[in-house]
């Protein structure tokens, strides 16, 4: 995604000084007014960038104040708990990426002395970070000439050299990883890489591209040859696959639930859930949390009223999630395949993070708690 620019294109050579006169042009009237361009420091511009490795800034903006309010330097992420950090960012996804940048905190800590480390290469080593955002700290942070091409940056350079193929592929990637490198100005890289993403944010979109409002459309070659919606090229996706998962709500006398913490390196590792699991081939989903449960925690449960399915939609599957009150015929929980349970109140749920599907049951059971009280 980012490389060092040291590659060049002879063919974006000649266009190189007017694409980045009129792009930062541009940039300096038009860049959307988001947090993170304000009060720049590394740590700042790091969070920022992992943020949006997989998330909208729109989306992510209100995030990041509420993270850089809680943890606001890399010495206060580092002293945190992971739980306080995945609860911090419940909500925005992609949990993997709050581990990381935990753990990468860490490491800044005791490898770098409180420091992020200025290259791109040394970036490259921290956990959570490849190509794309170390190029982007280095270039924004420490103005290091490296390219970070993020989604909307590669289409706006195959827009305008028209480059074929699709950038999912090795050699596409690399050819619009010589382009962009040839045409960054050295002086300006930061700039130039946030005004390449900001452009196909906001005004090279995937479909119906506002080319009138382009500072480029007359450097751009797919819009002189009316290309502009077939590139970047795409193969047809694979289909994603469905997936049937069944969780369980097992509630003590004392009203307590039965919660149970993932597996740090599992899927949405860390994080609390009802515990549960896929529902096999053959399996009803009840004969199949009966199982999980079995499996998970050690207990014997039976199955009772479905509370609610829902569904829910990850990058590489969806699923259909079976929510099912249980109660505990016999055994005691302790941790099988989970690393850590507990007995929660409906008020103590609020404070454990969560996924999106976890967090809809926790709402269903306050909500039913509260109007059981008012009875
Ligand atoms: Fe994209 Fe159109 Fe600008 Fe070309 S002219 S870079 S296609 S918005």
């Amino acid at each position: 995604m980012a490389t060092p620019a040291t590659n060049r294109s002879p063919e974006a050579s000649a266009l190189s000084p007017d694409i980045a006169k009129k792009l930062l042009g541009w940039f300096t009237r038009h860049a959307r007014d988001l947090p993170w361009r304000h009060a720049r420091t590394p740590y700042r511009v790091w969070v920022a960038e992992v943020m949006l490795q997989q998330t909208r800034a729109e989306v992510a903006a209100p995030f990041y104040q509420r993270f850089l309010d809680r943890f606001s330097t890399v010495e206060a992420l580092a002293a945190a708990s992971l739980e306080e950090v995945l609860k911090t960012w419940e909500g925005l996804g992609y949990y993997a990426r709050a581990r990381h940048l935990h753990a990468a905190a860490r490491l800044v800590l005791t490898r770098h002395g409180g420091r992020l480390p200025p290259t791109f290469e040394e970036l490259l080593e921290l956990p959570g970070i490849g190509e794309y955002t170390a190029g982007a700290v280095a270039s924004i942070a420490f103005r290091q000439p490296v390219i970070a091409l993020d989604g909307n940056a590669r289409r706006v350079i195959a827009r305008l050299f028209t480059v074929d193929g699709d950038p999912r592929r090795a050699a596409t990637r690399r050819r619009l990883e010589t382009l962009t490198a040839t045409v960054l100005p050295p002086e300006e890289p930061g700039r130039f890489n946030e005004a390449l993403m900001e452009l196909g944010a906001t005004v090279c979109l995937p479909r119906l591209p506002r080319c009138g409002d382009c500072p480029v459309s007359g450097l751009c070659r797919a819009h002189r040859e009316g290309r502009e919606e077939q590139l970047p090229e795409r193969s047809p996706r694979r289909p994603i696959p469905h997936r049937q998962v069944a969780a369980a709500v097992t509630v003590r006398e004392d009203q307590r639930v039965l919660v149970a913490r993932r597996m740090p390196d599992d899927f949405l590792g860390g994080l609390w859930e009802f515990p549960g699991g896929g529902v096999e081939m053959g399996e009803s989903p009840e004969d199949g949390l009966v199982r999980e449960m079995r499996e998970e925690l050690g207990i014997e449960v039976e199955a009772g009223e479905r509370l609610v399915s829902l569904r829910h939609a990850y990058t590489h599957f969806r699923i259909t999630l079976h929510v099912f009150r249980c109660r505990l015929r016999s055994g005691e929980p302790r941790c099988l395949e989970c690393a850590d349970f507990r007995w929660a109140s409906a008020e103590e749920l609020a404070d454990l993070p969560m996924s999106a599907t976890d967090r809809q049951i926790a709402r269903l059971i306050q909500a039913h708690a509260t109007s059981e009280e008012g009875e």
